[in-house]
């Protein structure tokens, strides 16, 4: 079998806001074609078109490659060497950042095509169910609203509803200060974070699993201890990316002093980010995007180190069904994994979530079945796919 051709698609939902927090408005999805007719999908959650370029564009030397036509003729089913092949040749463009995502949607579509020329679901492939928790997922809920009022409120209503709906777990996006606060919110008193954990706490009860993410939103470590310390009283599992991307010393010493796990990751491009972190026991959750990390390739080697140092692993997904089910079969690898992040359709806002598949994987009591379906098990949404396309 030989890869023929890949294809780019550029989507953006119509009613996208630019000063929304949400990289579900968008998406690059990625199709890998063989001379046998076998189709591989795959996506990554970044800048679309920059990711497309990325696979498009020719190289004119051999450190900086086109990824296109590194894959171009080859054998699909020898995805860690065109995992290889693919990094090396892009080194110099990519290797971190976007290449790295570009990689990732490629390298996604090439387990759902060798899962499909083989008739087994990606996580076979993958080493088998190792995971005694099977794969959970959790509600992963975003409000709307330009107050904080309304912020509060809606964000209330819908781990409400997460709860009816089944789901063990929630996250409560609290993104209301800071460089990426949604709906350019700007909250600056912490006791405003503090008092929406409280409600939605008292909302659902004790029973259910509850996750905050601030998305970046305190400058240094002792503030976001100190906003820490405001709820830790309401037993949260983990609290999201509470510092800047690159303040490793800060989420080192944040580690030591906080009474709530602290997780991050979701950004990170390869193994090699994840383990700067690691390292330095800079993390207590770890949180691979499988578009972003480099595929499942790369984010089961993630899940691997996290496992060997005793970390707990929950995929961050912000994208479509075909991501989400790119993190299932992740976690269905990976013994440490607990949860992994879910939008659900009947509370997201996006439309590529709701539509872009047309088969995805079912939540069953709180928990989503392992995959019987050959690859990732989604079926994609073909007028879908032509509806949101822009170039
Ligand atoms: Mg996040």
């Amino acid at each position: 079998m030989k890869i023929t051709k890949v294809e780019c698609f550029v989507l953006l939902v119509p009613d996208y806001r630019a000063d929304a927090c949400s990289s579900a408005q968008d998406d690059l999805v990625v199709k890998i074609h063989t001379d046998e007719g076998l189709v591989g999908i795959g996506e990554t959650d970044t800048n679309p078109w920059v990711a497309r370029a990325m696979i498009e564009a020719p190289g004119t030397h051999i450190m900086g490659l086109g990824l296109t036509e590194m894959l171009m003729g080859k054998d699909p089913t020898d995805i860690e060497g065109l995992w290889e092949k693919m990094y090396i040749g892009s080194a110099m463009t990519g290797r971190r950042g976007l290449g790295i995502c570009a990689m990732g949607a490629l390298d996604m579509a090439l387990w759902d095509l060798r899962g499909k020329a083989e008739g087994k679901p990606c996580w076979q492939l993958l080493g088998g169910a190792i995971n005694p928790g099977g794969i959970t997922p959790y509600a992963s809920l975003l409000p709307e609203g330009d107050d904080l009022d309304t912020y509060t409120r809606i964000l209330v209503e819908r781990a409400v509803k997460a709860k009816k709906l089944g789901f063990r777990a929630a996250k409560l996006e609290i993104c209301i200060k800071g460089p990426y606060s949604h709906n350019s919110l700007q909250i600056p008193d912490d006791r405003e974070c503090a008092k929406i954990v409280a409600a939605c706490r008292k909302a659902v009860g004790p029973e259910m699993t509850l996750m905050v993410d601030v998305a970046y939103a305190w400058a240094d470590w002792k503030e976001a201890l100190r906003a820490i310390d405001m709820f830790a009283d309401q037993d949260i599992y983990f609290i999201e990316t509470p510092l800047p991307s690159d303040d490793i010393e800060g989420y080192a010493k944040l580690v030591k002093a906080s009474p709530v796990r602290v997780a991050a990751g979701e950004w990170l491009n390869s193994r090699f980010e994840f383990r700067e972190l690691m390292d330095r026991d800079a993390l207590d959750v770890v949180q691979p995007d499988v578009g972003r990390v480099g595929g499942l390739t790369e984010a089961r080697r993630v899940a691997m180190a996290a496992r060997d140092k005793g970390l707990a692993v929950v995929p961050h997904c912000w994208k479509s069904a075909i991501g989400i089910a790119a993190s299932a079969h992740l976690a269905a690898v990976s013994p440490t994994c607990t949860y992994i992040e879910f939008l659900p359709r009947e509370l997201a806002d996006s439309s590529l979530r709701k539509d872009l598949c047309s088969v995805e994987l079912p939540v069953v009591n709180g928990q989503i079945p392992l995959p019987t379906a050959p690859g990732l098990g989604i079926t994609l949404n073909e007028d879908a796919l032509v509806k949101y396309r822009v170039q």
